[in-house]
């Protein structure tokens, strides 16, 4: 369905989506993958990636709105797989390099697994 995206796609995350490179995969359907972050800020971190070829949350259009509530809504069960529990977890999506973002296609972090810090930098 999303062949020509994963093709097309230059980030580290497509390679992963073609297979180029290996990932600890947590989730997979047909829309999204999601896989543990290979330098876990906590316990644990997941990332969830849409299949379609979206560089960031300011990419994403009316178009996306099924898939991204797809991914939206499967976090849940994504957070339970990848070993978070009834404490709770963050997620968090990087947009642009006042963000961090690093990875040009756009991505769900899910941390959890412990208790996290605050996110006021003044904390
Ligand atoms: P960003 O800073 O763009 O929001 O997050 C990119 C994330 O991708 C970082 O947390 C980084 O550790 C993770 N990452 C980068 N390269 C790889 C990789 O090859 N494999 C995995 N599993 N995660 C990666």
């Amino acid at each position: 369905m999303y062949e020509q995206d994963i093709q097309s796609n230059e980030t580290i995350f497509g390679k992963i989506l073609r297979g180029e490179i290996p990932c600890n995969k947590v989730y997979e359907d047909e829309h999204i993958l999601a896989f543990h972050d290979i330098s876990p800020a906590a316990k644990v971190h997941a990332l969830v990636i849409p299949k379609k070829l979206i560089s960031s949350v300011n990419e994403a259009s009316e178009d996306d709105l099924t898939l991204l509530g797809h991914l939206q809504t499967k976090i849940p069960e994504i957070a339970k797989l990848a070993g978070c529990d009834k404490h709770g977890y963050r997620v968090i999506t990087n947009v642009g390099p006042n963000a961090g973002q690093e990875v040009f296609h756009v991505h769900y972090h899910i941390l959890g697994g412990e208790k996290l810090s605050g996110l006021n930098p003044m904390l």
